[in-house]
């Protein structure tokens, strides 16, 4: 998207229409008007919740439930490059939210969650978290989630799934999506 305005815009450096400066400020209202907002899951597309939960249950098979324990989601591994691939989003002038279910049997998991995010990503990224339930009432463009959401109004891309199986993909699904 950003590209095809970048080429409207050199092309207004030759017309009489616009001087650079004045387009370049059109521009810059376009993209905070028009900013492409994501969403990404926590667990098993930021974190890897799935392998951590097998290896608890390998150690312990009686604990049921590992995630119910202190410490479970705060010492989730990272999935490859998804810290790295969502930073770079960010820099690039994506709208980047972090929305993630909390475990609802596991209080702390609302506190180590927000701790996570602080330690991976560091703590500017804290203001982009948001925990919630029910992730088809928020308003976005895309969502990144190993589950799928079917009331989700934008468009949904199946993290881990044959369709998007890593962040390299989910990275370059995302640079495709074209909202105008
Ligand atoms: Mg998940």
């Amino acid at each position: 998207m950003y590209e095809k305005l970048i080429g409207k815009l050199e092309e207004a450096e030759k017309g009489p229409f616009y001087t650079k400066e004045e387009f370049e400020k059109i521009f810059e209202e376009y993209k905070r008007k028009h900013r492409i907002r994501i969403y990404i899951d926590m667990d098993d597309t930021l974190c890897q919740f799935t392998k951590s939960k097998n290896e608890h249950l390998e150690r312990n098979p009686d604990n049921k439930y590992p995630w119910c324990q202190l410490d479970f989601f705060r010492n989730l591994e990272e999935v490859q490059s998804g810290v790295e691939t969502i930073k770079l989003l960010a820099k690039e002038g994506y709208d980047v939210w972090i929305l993630t279910r909390p475990s609802i049997r596991n209080p702390l998991s609302y506190m180590e969650k927000r701790i996570w995010v602080e330690e991976h990503l560091g703590f500017d990224w804290c203001d982009k978290l948001i925990l919630c339930p029910n992730k088809s009432l928020l308003i976005g463009d895309i969502l990144i989630d190993d589950k799928i959401w079917e009331n989700f109004k934008g468009i949904q891309l199946h993290f881990g799934s044959e369709s998007c199986s890593d962040w390299e993909t989910a990275y370059k699904q995302i640079h495709e999506y074209e909202k105008i």
